[in-house]
């Protein structure tokens, strides 16, 4: 038996061969919901960008600057939701992906460092009433002292552990890779950028998402990896893998390959720091 906090080795299916982690903003969806609320109804994109290149060079924690993100937007917590709501768009082929994993007993849980709300929210209107078999693990929000969430400026965000990263997804995930090998499910995980650093070297086979950062962080650390440019290519990989014509370790070397060939499409800043490391 697994122990009782192994919530995905019962929910929404018993013991599972293969358990799917995954990012939510900017994999799942196209667009990233804090970044988009950030730079339209909060401080801008170009603060974010400069918070966002202090992380990476290590001058400021994840934790403290998504935090300036979130303050930076005090629309009552409502509004929030109703606005990314209107403007999230889905990536196109993930609820094909998802319908496939849940007719093979494959069940999908997110790991996300946005706010649980906005996450089901989202997910209700574009996947539908199967979106209550999806589990989310993510931070969460809170009332500032003495105010309402539903009121102007008066929510924060509430951070689910008290690591650097404020959601650690690697905590998540780590049970599940420890499980003895016989009850060891086969992990995934999918992710595009910097929350998804802790998250990276856990799993049996991580897709990083073409073109963003965690490719060119996978790259510089020798983590394995294999390049998604939506879930199209995730399913069909899955696919194979499930049916036993391919190997996580192979799937997970071509990524590599396709790295070192220039063939992943690496963005600005993402290819500027991977050339200087090279
Ligand atoms: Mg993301």
């Amino acid at each position: 038996m697994a122990p009782s906090n192994l919530s995905a080795m019962k929910f929404p299916f018993e013991n599972p061969k293969f358990i799917f982690f995954t990012d939510f903003d900017g994999t799942i969806t196209l667009q990233d919901s804090n970044d988009y609320m950030t730079d339209n109804i909060g401080f801008g994109g170009d603060k974010r960008r400069q918070g966002n290149q202090d992380v990476l060079t290590n001058k400021d924690t994840f934790r403290e600057s998504f935090r300036k993100m979130m303050d930076s937007v005090t629309r009552p917590y409502p509004e929030c939701i109703d606005y990314l709501v209107k403007n999230i768009k889905l990536d196109p082929y993930f609820n094909e992906y998802f319908q496939w994993a849940l007719a093979h007993n494959i069940p999908t849980v997110i790991l996300s460092s946005g706010m649980e709300p906005v996450i089901r929210a989202i997910l209700k209107n574009l996947v539908g009433p199967d979106h209550v078999k999806l589990a989310i693990i993510s931070n969460e929000v809170e009332a500032r002292e003495g105010k309402r969430i539903d009121e102007e400026g008066g929510w924060k965000i509430k951070y689910h552990d008290e690591s650097d990263f404020g959601h650690d997804k690697s905590l998540a995930i780590r049970p599940y890779a420890n499980l003895p090998k016989d009850q060891r499910p086969t992990l995934f995980y999918a992710g595009d950028g910097v929350s998804d650093l802790s998250a990276a070297r856990e799993t049996d086979l991580l897709f990083a998402k073409q073109g963003h950062d965690l490719i060119s962080y996978c790259a510089e650390q020798n983590v394995p990896f294999t390049v998604f440019a939506d879930w199209s290519s995730i399913l069909g990989t899955v696919q194979k893998i499930v049916a036993g014509e391919k190997t996580v370790h192979n799937a997970a070397q071509e990524g590599h390959e396709a790295f070192k060939n220039g063939k992943v499409g690496l963005n600005g800043s993402a290819r500027a720091r991977a050339t200087h490391e090279s």
